[in-house]
Formats: C-alpha cells, sequence, structure tokens
C-alpha cells in the first residue's frame, strides 16, 4: 500500500472531530510529500532537530507537532514555527516554551502530558501534579501569556491486552472531563490519545487527536 492510499483509508474512517497527526518521525521529505500531496497538513516529529529540517524544506503551511520528550535547552529551535507541544510536563518546561514564545511574538499551544500507562519509562504528569500546574498558572496569568494549554496527552501501555489499554484511555478522558467539568472557562478542547495500533479503541474512549505513523508510512528501523 502506498502512503496516499493508507492515508485516503485511515482520514475516512475518522469521525468529524479527530484530527490527525501524521507521525513521520524517522521518514524522509520525500515521504512527506507524497503525505502532503494528498492533503495531510499536521506532521508529528519527537526530535527538533529533525522537525526543524524538515521545517525549512517544506510548504508553510504545515503545522509542526512535536510529539516527544522537550528538553528545556531545546525550545528556542522550534519556537519560531511549532504549532503544538504535546509532551509538556513541568512548569520549568512551560516557563521556557512561555520566554522563547514570548521572542517571536506568539502563542505556542502545548498539551499537558499525564502518565497513564503501567511501564515506568515512560513521561508524564499524575493528577496531582496536573492540578499543581493548572492552579501555578492560574495564579501567575502574567508568567504564562505566551502558553496556551489547549489539552492532555497521554500514552497507554505497550500491550496486546485492550482491556489495559481502554482502561488507561479512559482514565485519561476522565481526567480531561473533571477539568472541563470544573472550569468553564479555560475548557480543554484537545485530547489527545491513539497511535497506529490503538487509535479507533482511542477514539471509542473520548479521543480527539490520533497520532498515527506506521499505519501511514511503514514502518520504521
Ligand atoms: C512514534 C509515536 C507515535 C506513532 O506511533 P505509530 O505506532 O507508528 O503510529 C505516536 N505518538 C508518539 C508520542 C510517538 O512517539
Amino acid at each position: 500500500m502506498s502512503i496516499t492510499n493508507n492515508l485516503t483509508k485511515i482520514k475516512a474512517s475518522l469521525p468529524e472531530n479527530v484530527t490527525l497527526v501524521a507521525v513521520s518521525k524517522t521518514k524522509p521529505v520525500a515521504d512527506l510529500m507524497e503525505a502532503y500531496e494528498t492533503g495531510q497538513r499536521i506532521f508529528g516529529e519527537n526530535k527538533i532537530q529533525e522537525m526543524t529540517e524538515k521545517w525549512e524544506e517544506m510548504p508553510k503551511d504545515i503545522q509542526w507537532h512535536m510529539i516527544g520528550h522537550v528538553q528545556t535547552n531545546k525550545v528556542k529551535f522550534m519556537a519560531e514555527y511549532v504549532s503544538l507541544i504535546h509532551g509538556v510536563d513541568s512548569l520549568k518546561l512551560l516557563q521556557e516554551i512561555n520566554k522563547q514564545a514570548k521572542k517571536h511574538n506568539r502563542v505556542i499551544d502545548v498539551l499537558l502530558q499525564i502518565y497513564i500507562a503501567e511501564e515506568e519509562s515512560k513521561f508524564g504528569l499524575d493528577e496531582n501534579e496536573l492540578n499543581e500546574i493548572l492552579n501555578q498558572v492560574q495564579n501567575e496569568k502574567e508568567l504564562y501569556e505566551n502558553v496556551n494549554i489547549v489539552g492532555l496527552m497521554g500514552m497507554a501501555t505497550f500491550t496486546e491486552n485492550q482491556n489495559q489499554i481502554e482502561k488507561e484511555f479512559k482514565h485519561l478522558k476522565t481526567i480531561f472531563e473533571t477539568i472541563n467539568n470544573k472550569d468553564a472557562i479555560n475548557r480543554f478542547s484537545t485530547l489527545s490519545m491513539g497511535m497506529s495500533g490503538d487509535y479507533k479503541l482511542a477514539i471509542s474512549c473520548g479521543s480527539t487527536m490520533v497520532r498515527i505513523g506506521s499505519s501511514i508510512f511503514g514502518g520504521r528501523n
């Protein structure tokens, strides 16, 4: 199957309210361009340097999403153009994004990454840490004028066990709803969950943004 075929099929299967991020990490620009010609405008990368090289080379109407773990000292390299940063998991990182966004007169959209998996290696906040961050941002609004927290992101455990994955997605959806019920003013719009192997399940659990790589571009080495 070609990238065009894969993409067309997946797009047709997504509900209207679900945004597709085409995860193009490790793939050459020619592959991304095939997706672009098929109409795809949102691409996800997990390394800032690779994303920046592709941004420089490719059409400027693309929205670039950073889906990987972000090191504070590298935020400056993407602040000019990044459209959404999925993996924010500390106030320190949020402050650095704010600082770099300000230099470019921008407001950068971010998602807070929530830890929902059972694996130990995954990044993310627990519910208490999430609430702490939201309270801090609320209490010191003037320090965060150039960042906009638009939702949450999470990754399920890498397992075949569908019940386990479903439980984790539902947990994230519950956190998302709790915040939206609590805060009528700053409601979250975006719940980023679901990848090639589990995006259908994620959508049935309330995902509004799926990050799909290998099912579009083929496997990675
Ligand atoms: C690589 C990656 C994806 C896409 O994974 P596929 O299984 O290839 O769809 C999604 N989200 C994150 C955070 C990733 O790093």
